[in-house]
């Protein structure tokens, strides 16, 4: 979860605003569930509840009991000023706090901070976070609305249970992963299939009718958590969850069948639609975990360990990215001299802490004028492209010299480096940048073994007509 705190303007050190921003999402969200107060005395959909906990729990320093008092002032307000349930209120507002901190408390300890957030497992295990909450809340709320409605206990407890609950595993997900929309390709037609195979398999849903058809948009919904990210396919999830129970609840979706509990219908839809929920959102989390995973092995291949530079088949899958020919390309091959002794006199971890120390330095000059990588032992490329022959032949020099002057310190020791080049040049390259670069591979692995073979320290290269 890539700052997931980035979306709200909460901040650690800023507690008036903090206040104040609880204090309007929850004035706003609960306006917004009061005005969806159509079945009975109860709302036909509340989000404030999964909203406020995914918000607590996506920011561990709200969790204070401050922040959750001005959440709960935040409601009794809001009854004080619309409704006559006086004291019944208290009550009510108490449920609807279980519900926001039983979650957010439940993820901050088992999940937040965990490697590849989220995973599929978290997934789970917010299910069963939610039915726990869902069970407290629906306990508090039913008792305390016995007086303001005139429905028995069991059947305000079904439904507020039924409600808290799927309302918040279609919703608690998706705040917990949201984040500003991200766009890094272009979007094809193909991306718009599994958004399409959800909408018809609503209006599937909306023709055939009765209790199955309620599962008709899993398959799109599967497809979307495969295709899409975990925050877009978790949105898709909650919004195809909620408009299955708004046609439910208008009987536009037709159930057509009795309970032989005597539960109402909406009971068991919300149910079932939680239910269904979850299977795109274990697939989601599944897929973000695997493209997790994958980018880590592709890095770890495409970096060099030890030195931090491309290695070899990162450096290859570099200049395959460039598929025409670069405008001239210089390529030096550095060999650190004499590299053995300093394994024999101080011993491998030396050797290993002088390579690394020098494939930094290397990579502070080169910076992002071109490429370094590690070909193997203390054997080192640059590659810099669209410089003139002289050029090329001033920054091997350059390099040469700074890092001889820069020292290695080795515990009490100050370790002088030397390295020879060889370079190679093509001021207009006709082939792309990677056969270019083999070519002058070549030529700059002869002239490497010319400057080992002339004393050392130095670099050697072919004359071109421009040299001087
Ligand atoms: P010159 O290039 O000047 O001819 O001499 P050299 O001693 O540098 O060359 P040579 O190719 O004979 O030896 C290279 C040494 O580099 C051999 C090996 O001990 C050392 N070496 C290669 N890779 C590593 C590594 O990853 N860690 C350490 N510590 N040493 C390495
Ligand atoms: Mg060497
Ligand atoms: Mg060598």
């Amino acid at each position: 979860m890539a700052n997931p705190a980035a979306l709200f303007c909460f901040r650690e050190d800023k507690t008036l605003s903090n206040a104040l921003g609880i204090f309007i999402l929850t004035t706003l969200f609960y306006t917004f569930g009061a005005s969806l107060r159509l079945v009975d005395e109860l709302s036909l959909f509340w989000p404030l509840n999964g909203i406020m906990a995914g918000i607590f729990a996506r920011h561990a320093f709200l969790n204070k009991p401050l922040y959750y008092a001005i959440c709960y002032v935040a409601m009794l307000a809001y009854d004080a000023l619309t409704t006559s349930w006086g004291l019944a209120s208290l009550a009510i507002n108490f449920s609807n706090m279980v519900f926001i901190v039983t979650v957010a408390m439940l993820v901050l300890r088992n999940d937040v901070g965990r490697p590849q957030f989220p995973q599929a497992l978290f997934a789970l295990r917010l299910f069963g976070y939610c039915l726990i909450a869902a069970l407290l809340c629906a306990l508090c709320g039913a008792v305390g609305s016995v007086g303001i409605d005139r429905r028995a206990l069991m059947p305000l407890f079904a439904d507020w249970f039924s409600e808290q609950f799927s309302t918040g595993v279609l919703l608690v997900p998706w705040i917990l992963t949201m984040g500003w929309p991200r766009i890094q390709r272009r979007l094809t037609k193909e991306d718009l299939w599994p958004l399409l195979a959800v909408v018809v398999s609503l209006g599937a849903s909306v023709l055939v009718g009765g209790a199955g058809s309620l599962t008709f948009p899993l398959t799109g919904l599967i497809w979307c958590a495969l295709r899409y990210s975990f925050a877009t396919s978790a949105f898709i999830t909650f919004c195809t969850g909620v408009a299955e129970i708004v046609l439910v609840a208008y009987g536009i979706i037709d159930m057509n069948a009795a309970s032989p509990l005597g539960t109402n219908q909406m009971f068991s839809t919300r149910l079932g639609i939680a239910t269904l929920a979850i299977c795109p959102l274990i697939v989601g989390a599944s897929v973000t975990a695997f493209n997790a995973i994958m980018q880590q092995v592709s890095r770890r291949a495409d970096y060099d360990h030890l030195t931090g530079v491309h290695s070899r088949s990162g450096l290859y899958e570099a200049l395959n990215r460039h598929t025409s020919p670069p405008s001239s390309l210089c390529v030096l091959l550095i060999d650190i001299d004499y590299f053995k002794s300093i394994n024999d006199s101080y011993g491998h971890e030396c050797g290993d802490a002088a390579l690394a120390a020098f494939g930094e330095r290397l990579q502070g000059l080169v910076g992002i004028n071109g490429l370094v990588a590690r070909m193997g032992g203390e054997e080192f490329v640059v590659i810099r492209p669209g410089i003139t022959f002289n050029e090329g032949l001033r920054f091997a020099e350059t390099l040469r010299t700074t890092l001889a002057a820069q020292p290695f310190c080795w515990q009490e020791h100050a370790l002088h480096l030397t390295v020879s080049i060889g370079m190679g040049f093509d001021a207009a390259p006709k082939e792309t940048m990677r056969e270019t670069f083999d070519m002058l591979m070549r030529e700059a692995d002869r002239f490497l073994y010319a400057s080992k073979r002339e004393g050392r320290n130095r670099t050697s290269y072919r004359l071109h007509g421009e040299a001087g």
